[in-house]
């Protein structure tokens, strides 16, 4: 497998991903219907009123939000097959090699269909999104990964858009951790069952990581959406609006993708009190005018910027 067919495999489905795209934006606009009829205090009982509160024109309206808009573009026609090609090719050559050379055939342990489907599929889960929290946690840790990182964060209002709001080196940096990671935990676990990678389990988890998807489109909306106690396994959307928040209280937290459960286990987590109120932003000075990545060319570039101010200081 080299990268020109890889690529060309990708972009030969480019109008299932756009349609994927509108897919997810569809269900995310049913389901913050459905918390605004449910949930939201002073609700009026018409679809007009919940669509309007849904989608804050403000919002799209907003000189930050037209960034992600312009980026979101480019994400999913460009900078995603770039990336998820450059990974996969990475991996499939790398891990079979490594796998091959190191773990070798091994007596089969478990027989059950379904108990090694549902253990695959979990330990690969768990295993992919550890490596996202590890990921997030080094883009916020290491000062020359959060020259990077801080594009996500400098967006001022929440649209669905601003799940796209990722600077494509962080792509190559985060998608590398979740694939190496669910790699690893999934090979370590084929080798100690003695096992082969079932359909199943990957069919299911293709199907959960859309469904999440959707839910990271809700992650970033100005909808408290909340699992209440649940919210220190599963990370509700209010938990990553809040991992927005410009204010220093609230500086690191969150930093889960769909699991809390690690920051609930290495002390990061921040569970919001009911409708706390915050800005969004980089921090409280680089917001309005100062925002660094007010135009899409400093979104791309200005971490180069940040990055030499850094070396340099320090050098
Ligand atoms: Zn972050
Ligand atoms: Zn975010």
């Amino acid at each position: 497998m080299t990268l020109l067919p890889a690529l060309r495999s990708v972009y030969a489905d480019f109008p299932h991903t756009l349609l994927n795209n509108g897919g997810m934006i569809a269900a995310f606009i049913l389901l913050g219907i459905g918390f605004y009829l449910l949930f939201e205090p002073g609700r009026r009982l018409s679809l007009r009123a919940a669509l309007g509160h849904v989608i804050r024109r403000d919002f799209f309206r907003h000189r930050s939000s037209r960034v992600d808009m312009l980026h979101f573009v480019l994400t999913t026609g460009f900078w995603m097959p770039l990336v998820s090609a450059i990974v996969t090719v990475f991996l499939t050559i790398n891990l079979l090699a490594f796998l091959t050379a190191h773990f070798g055939a091994r007596a089969t342990l478990l027989q059950n269909g379904l108990v090694i489907g549902l253990l695959q599929f979990a330990v690969i889960f768990v295993c992919r999104d550890f490596g996202a929290y590890v990921a997030h946690w080094l883009l916020h840790k290491i000062p020359l990964l959060w020259s990077v990182h801080r594009t996500h964060h400098s967006a001022e209002v929440l649209t669905f858009f601003t799940s796209a709001r990722v600077h494509p080196l962080e792509y190559l940096h985060m998608q590398g951790f979740i694939a190496i990671f669910g790699g690893l935990g999934g090979g370590v676990l084929l080798y100690l069952t003695g096992t082969t990678l079932q359909a199943p389990p990957v069919l299911f988890l293709v199907g959960v990581e859309l469904f999440l998807q959707t839910l990271g489109l809700a992650q970033h909306s100005h909808l408290p959406i909340s699992y209440g106690r649940l919210d220190y396994v599963l990370l509700a959307p209010v938990l990553h609006q809040l991992h927005h928040s410009a204010e220093p209280r609230h500086r690191d937290r969150n930093l889960g993708s769909s699991l809390s459960v690690f920051d609930w286990m290495f002390g990061t987590i921040y569970v919001p009190r009911m409708r706390e109120t915050y800005r969004w932003g980089l921090n409280e000075d680089e917001l309005g005018e100062n925002n660094p990545h007010r135009r899409l060319r400093d979104f791309y570039l200005e971490p180069a910027r940040h990055a030499w101010r850094l070396l340099t200081r320090r050098g």
